[in-house]
Formats: C-alpha cells, structure tokens, sequence
C-alpha cells in the first residue's frame, strides 16, 4: 500500500491473493488493509491537505505535475495495458488500443482545463462592497474504485480530486488492485508530494468503510453497485460529507422499424458484450420495432456467433472472462431465471467447452428474445454478456417501459428520423443518450445517471465542479461604520 508516500504493509500484516480470470492463478499478493491502515491514509491526506503545498500551488504548478504523469503513462502504456489484461481479464485490444490511451488523454484534459474553469468570479452585488465567488477543493477526498475499468476509473476519480488541490485516499476493487498500485509509482515520479494520494488495498467492508465513515474525510467519490453505494451514503452521512456517486445501469437500446439494421447490429454487439458485458452504460436491453425484431434479432445472433471469446491476451480475442467465479455464478443464476421466466435463449446460456477453457471464469456471450418488460433479465443488472430481446409497438409504449426501471444511466435510439430520436431522447430519464451509437466516451462529456444510477458526474469540467466547494468571499469598499443594511438592528434613522 501506499501511505504518506511510503510503500508500506498493512499493520495486521496480512495479504490476498489477486487472481488472473482467464487462467484463476495467483498473480500477486497484496497487503490487505485494516481500518487502522485507512485512518493513517487519511491522516496523511489531512495533514497534506491542511498543510502541504498542494493545494496551494497554482492551478498551473499542479497541471505541469499532472502533464507529467499523462507522459509517464504513455510511455509506460503497453506494459499497463498488459497488466490491466492479465488481471481483469479484458481484452488486449480493449485495455491498450482504447482504455489506456483515453485514459491519458483523459488525464491531459483534466490537467488543462483545471486552469481555465470559467463562472462568476467578482462583481458588485451590493452597493456596499463586492464580492469573490471561488471554487476551492472539498478537502480529503476518499475515491472508490471499481474492478470492471480498475485503471480508467482511477484516472476518473484520482485526476480531477488532484488537479482542484484536494488529497486522496483511494480504494481500489479486491479482484483488482494491480494497476492502480503501479500509477501511484507513475505519480511519484511525476512529482506529486508525499500525502496527496494515498493507496489502501483491502476490503470494502473494512477499509472501504472507514475511509467513507472517517470524519476527517470531506468527500467520496465510488463507482460500484447501486446497493454499496446506498450503503456509502448512509455512512457518509454520520457528518454529512459530500458524495458522488456511479452506479448500476441498465441501459435500453431502441430499434425503430426505419434504422440501419446493419448498424444498429454492429452497435449492440460492441454495446453490450465490450468487456464481457461488464459496464454499467453497457446495452442490456433491446426494444425493437416489432416489424424488424426477427430481422435485427437475427443479425445480431449472426454477428455475435463470430465473437471470439478466449485468452485477453490474444490479439484476435473479442470477449475475455467474467471477473471471478462468483460473478460468474451469478450471471448463470440470471440466465436461469431468464429462461424459467420463459424468456427464449437462442445463443449462448454456458460456459464455453473445450481445453481452452478449462480455467478461467469464461461465459458465451448469450441472446434472450421474447423477454417481457417484468422479467428479472429485463429489470436487473447482470453486469455480464447477456442480451434480452423486447418487441415493441408504438413509441409511446418503449418510452414508457425503457424508462420503467430503477436505473437511469444511458440509453441509446437507433433511427434515421432526428425528429423521432430527439423526441424518444427527450422523454428518457437518463444521464447519457446516444443516437446511432452505443458507448463512446470523451474527455470533454460528462457520465453519470439519474435515478438509482446515481449523481455526481465522471469526466468533462462538471467533473472538476465535484471536486470544489464554492465560496462566497464579500470585502466591504465603503468604510462606514453604519452600513445601510444595519436599519433590522438600529432602525432607520
Ligand atoms: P461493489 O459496489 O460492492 O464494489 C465496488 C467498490 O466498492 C469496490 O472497491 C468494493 O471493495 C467497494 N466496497 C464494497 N463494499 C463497500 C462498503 N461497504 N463501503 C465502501 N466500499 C465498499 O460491487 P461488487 O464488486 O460487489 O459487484 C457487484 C455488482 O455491482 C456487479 O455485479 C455489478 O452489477 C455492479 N457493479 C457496477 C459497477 C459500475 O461500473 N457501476 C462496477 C462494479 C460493479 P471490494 O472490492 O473490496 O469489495
């Protein structure tokens, strides 16, 4: 772990052991973490936050540190890429040629426009003075990490809390602790001062909760489950902390009868089996004009035969390993549910046979059609390759069931009408749309749900705005010792 920039054990000295999916070897030994380890992370936090430089730089003396680290990662790229493969268990293509390149330039954005945040900074309000009106950094950030995009999400939460002059403890996933253990040391290099980041691995069930409950902590920021993060903010409210929060999705995917059927196909595969289905914008449910269900629902059973699922390692792989065994367990409880509910299973439901996958948490990527609106496969997040094919008739009807749902994360509406799109979009309660697509990401736009998906928003400036608290500073200009508004004490004369 890493604590008041020392690389330290945890003080019970106890360890876990940290798997590969794709072969369920052990790869590393980690420090687990006890509550105590959290308090002295955050003690270090505090002291950095209250003392330090840190948030006394400029906005431009961080942003150079933080340049820095963008051109250490690049340069370190492949090899991280690697290790985020080997242990998640997502492709080699997904991990270097997408999630870490983003994630660098997600870094670069982030260190850029931290100097160029734009709102009302002074005017005169009142006659009798003016006023400053700052962002300035919450404090001590505690930031939870997820183990679907264990490096990315870092970046997401880490960068932004930095670059506004907070300090951090962060949290990474059990499963998945590799890759955020090896930025630190990018960090390091980069020049960022001993206390402004600090690193306790263990389980969210001591650490994770100590470094939410901990009064010296100002804020949290966790991607997870919609369950955990109920939890998180129940204990953070024991002193009202600040908190954002990235939970569970449930995205639906809208055919309508006049969209291109080739690329509406194409976008569900990517949308809803990118990362083994392990993503919380991921596409999980298909509302289909019920005069292309057949045809869509049969190219994309075409496209998806083609899949590849192996090694993450292998260049020609698509879909590597659910995350663990107990993941795995629990995506098969959902496809046997799909099909007690009656739902048709028409690709996919096992695990993949042959030598190849005699280890390794491996699941075929699988189509349900002729699900129905109150199935659990329709209402659940299964957070695994699991599609679930839904006809429908009018508009107003898939309006009314994509937002009949407790989640309210993303969506995507597939048709050449804008007018049509624009007006589905509309009625969507959720916190990200696209039209055509399914996915794509930028540094510059925001991500985050309504509804039981969350508040608070990853990426883009609205990012950097968590981070911050606003402040009212108000400097009288007149001098006078009776100002006019001290009529409601001395009266008007
Ligand atoms: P969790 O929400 O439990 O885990 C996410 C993070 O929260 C991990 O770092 C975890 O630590 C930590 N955590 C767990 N419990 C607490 C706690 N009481 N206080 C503070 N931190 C805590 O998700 P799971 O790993 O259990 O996955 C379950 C489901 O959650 C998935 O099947 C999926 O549906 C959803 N999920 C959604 C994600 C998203 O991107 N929105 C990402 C991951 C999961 P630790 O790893 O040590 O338990």
């Amino acid at each position: 772990m890493y604590i008041n920039g020392k690389w330290v054990d945890g003080a019970e000295g106890k360890s876990f052991k940290v798997l590969n999916p794709a072969t369920e070897q052990v790869i590393a030994e980690v420090p687990e973490g006890s509550a105590e380890d959290a308090k002295s992370a955050i003690d270090a936090a505090r002291d950095a936050f209250d003392k330090g430089r840190w948030p006394r730089l400029t906005p431009s003396e961080r942003s150079l540190i933080i340049f820095r680290i963008a051109d250490i990662m690049e340069r370190n790229l492949k090899q991280l890429a690697r290790l985020e493969s080997i242990n998640q268990g997502k492709p080699i293509k997904l991990s270097r040629d997408s999630d870490f390149p983003l994630g660098v330039d997600n870094i670069r954005f982030f260190a850029g426009a931290s100097r160029a945040l734009e709102g009302i900074s002074s005017n005169e309000f009142l006659s009798t003075g003016t006023s400053i009106i700052r962002r300035e950094p919450v404090g001590v950030v505690s930031c939870i990490i997820p183990w679907n995009y264990p490096w990315m999400i870092s970046v997401w939460k880490i960068i932004p809390a930095i670059a506004m002059g907070n300090t951090v403890v962060a949290k990474p996933a059990s499963f998945t602790p590799l890759t955020l253990l090896e930025f630190v040391k990018v960090m390091e290099k980069a020049g960022i001062p001993k206390g402004v980041i600090n690193i306790v691995t263990g389980p969210g069930s001591t650490v994770g909760e100590e470094i939410v409950r901990n009064a010296k902590v100002d804020m949290v920021s966790m991607t997870g489950s919609t369950d955990t993060g109920k939890e998180v903010m129940k204990i953070a409210s024991s002193n009202l902390k600040k908190v954002s929060l990235e939970l569970g999705g449930k995205a639906p995917f809208i055919v309508f009868h006049d969209a291109d059927l080739d690329a509406a196909s194409q976008g569900a595969v990517v949308g809803g089996f990118v990362n083994t289905g392990q993503d919380c914008t991921a596409a999980t449910r298909f509302y289909v004009h019920e005069r292309v269900y057949d045809k869509f629902v049969n190219a994309v059973v075409a496209k998806t035969k083609k899949m590849r699922v192996g090694d993450p390692l292998k260049e020609s792989t698509d879909m590597g390993p659910l995350i663990s065994a107990g993941h795995r367990s629990k995506v098969e409880k959902y496809v046997e549910i799909g099909k007690k509910e009656g739902a048709k299973l028409l690709l996919g439901g096992e695990r993949p046979k042959g030598n190849a996958f005699s280890k390794g948490f491996y699941f075929e990527p699988t189509i349900f059609s002729n699900a129905e609106q109150d199935m659990a496969i329709v209402q659940e997040e299964i957070f695994g390759p699991v599609l679930a094919m839904l006809p429908f008739k009018n508009t107003d009807d898939v309006i009314e069931r994509a937002n009949d749902i407790a989640y309210g994360l993303a969506a995507s509406v597939w048709t050449k009408d804008i007018n049509k799109a624009m007006n589905v979009t509309n009625q969507l309660r959720c916190g990200e749309v696209w039209i055509n697509d399914h996915l794509p990401l930028a540094s510059e736009l925001p991500h985050g749900g309504f509804k039981q998906s969350g508040f608070g928003k990853d990426l883009s400036v609205y990012a950097l705005h968590e981070y911050t608290e606003i402040r009212h500073i108000y400097i009288d200009t007149t001098g006078q010792v009776k100002k006019p508004w001290h009529y409601t004490v001395y009266g008007k004369k």
